[in-house]
């Protein structure tokens, strides 16, 4: 990812035998094409963000033209653009690369507002980053593999509450020390609940501590992308180096890893190497390392060595607090109080959404001028409030399955393997996959004990009838907006 105010090296060396853009050829048929594209790739990321997010971060985000194997977005201010690129950045790149596997980077400039369109979200003050530090950057074949670390994510900016503390307590600690306290760290937890904050803190207050210590952060992603990209340059020996002559190692997201055999086995290697040396290496993830379906059992059980934090699920003090502390670097210290219980109250789902609703709030006022009321909190984020008051669960979606299907509850945890029942039963699986943020393990758990295997053979079986069985897709679908509704 990049951003036209730091060119990095972009993010995959092109090769020499690339064939030719389509564009190289025909360049009426290329824009149409792209835009195309372009509207799917939209979709995607639609899909994969909600609607909310979406509406918020991504929709003003517009197309530009693609040079040299590199998008061009527009982002309609420097602030969203701060907001989308740390954020949405690799998530849009993987979208676009699915549509065209000759597209190497994104790069998201900031465009002039136009009077006839204007911006979703205000340029809104951002908190002061902290005192300018550079990480000292690590390159491997022109590559910065040092991921762009978001001047925001700080321990000073970390509000710690009973969910997070421990985590948090075991972060600072492997940041303020000089020795390794425990190998690896390992955190984990739902989507938005601060892992990555934490990282990045760990990371610059080493960079501010430390500067000689050499830290190296990256997603699970990148690291699966850079190693293929050795194992296609031959030169895996120098990528092994790179890696292995860290101080501090941190892989957000391992569980990306999963299921990718030979980048596991490198990343298995790479970890003992460093554990070894007595490197320091943190790693977080969206599950405990023993829940962690799809990846080795030495790997699991490597990753539970050190020190495994969870951060919880948020509760109400600590959502208020956030708000609070974000309400201030917002220079928006007057939002009413009862507008902020409101909001900590109502968005319960995850951090990342509260802050969200926080600045569609600043952002409405800003743009209507008017003050932020009850009122005008309940219809700006009307959507998003809905979407926190359904928690699916999975007994809910077996007990509509089965009413679906007509068969009785109990055939849907039982062993019972004739078709008629144990088709629903994956269908009822699959949803709660989708559906639910239950990990593979739990899900199996309450389908009458299965194993974590059985649930992703049923969601493969799913995912496959529906992409050859239009009538049985449309039977999915159907179940899941009645769920969802
Ligand atoms: P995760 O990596 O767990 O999905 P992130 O670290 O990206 O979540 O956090 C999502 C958003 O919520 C970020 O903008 C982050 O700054 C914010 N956030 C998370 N936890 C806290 C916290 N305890 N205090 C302040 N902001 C937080
Ligand atoms: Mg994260």
């Amino acid at each position: 990812m990049t951003t036209t105010d730091n060119l990095g090296g972009s993010d995959v060396t092109t090769y020499a035998d690339r064939k030719p853009l389509p564009y190289e050829i025909d360049a009426d048929k290329e824009k149409d094409n792209r835009d195309a594209q372009w509207e799917r790739v939209r979709a995607r990321l639609r899909a994969e963000f909600g609607d909310a997010a979406f509406k918020t971060w991504l929709e003003p985000i517009a197309f530009l033209g693609v040079r040299g194997g590199d998008v061009r977005l527009g982002a309609p201010s420097r602030f969203l653009r701060d907001w989308v690129a740390p954020r949405y950045g690799d998530r849009i790149r993987a979208a676009w690369r699915l549509e065209d596997p000759d597209v190497l980077d994104v790069e998201i400039a900031v465009r002039e507002r136009t009077e006839a369109k204007p911006a979703t979200v205000a340029e809104a003050p951002v908190a002061a980053p902290a005192a300018p530090v550079k990480l000292k950057t690590t390159e491997f074949h022109g590559t910065d593999l040092t991921a762009q670390l978001d001047p925001r994510f700080t321990f000073e900016n970390f509000v710690v509450g009973k969910p997070n503390e421990f985590a948090h307590a075991a972060a600072h600690r492997v940041a303020e020390s000089a020795t390794v306290p425990f190998n690896p760290l390992f955190i984990y937890g739902g989507v938005g609940l601060g892992k990555t904050h934490l990282m990045h803190a760990i990371a610059w207050h080493i960079a501010q501590r430390s500067p000689d210590r050499k830290v190296i952060y990256l997603s699970a992603e990148k690291f699966m992308h850079q190693f293929i990209r050795a194992l296609r340059f031959k030169d895996t020996v120098s990528f092994k180096e790179q890696f292995r002559s860290v101080d501090v190692l941190m892989i957000d997201d391992v569980q990306f890893i999963s299921g990718k055999d030979s980048t596991q086995e490198e990343f298995f290697h790479t970890f003992n190497a460093l554990v070894d040396q007595g490197h320091q290496i943190v790693v977080t993830g969206d599950r405990s390392p023993s829940d962690l379906d799809g990846m080795e059992e030495r790997m699991r059980s490597r990753l539970g060595w050190g020190l495994v934090a969870e951060v919880h699920a948020t509760n109400y003090e600590l959502r208020l607090s956030i708000l609070h502390s974000k309400a201030e670097q917002l220079g928006r210290g007057t939002i009413p109080q009862k507008v902020l219980e409101f909001v900590a109250h109502r968005i319960s789902s995850n951090i990342r959404e509260l802050e969200g609703a926080l600045n569609r709030l600043v952002a409405h006022a800003d743009f209507s001028g008017g003050p932020i009321t009850l009122e005008t909190a309940q219809e700006v984020l009307h959507d998003l409030l809905r979407a926190n008051n359904r928690r699916i669960t999975i007994e809910e979606i077996q007990k509509k399955v089965a009413e679906y299907y007509n068969i009785r509850l109990n055939d849907i945890v039982s062993q019972r393997r004739a078709r008629v029942v144990a088709r629903p039963r994956q269908v009822a699986m699959y949803l709660a996959k989708q559906l639910t943020s239950r990990s593979l393990p739990e899900i199996g758990r309450k389908f009458g004990g299965r194993d974590h295997t059985t649930v992703m053979h049923a969601v493969k079986k799913i995912e496959q009838l529906r992409n050859s069985d239009a009538t049985f897709a449309e039977d999915v679908e159907l179940l899941r907006r009645v769920l969802e509704s």
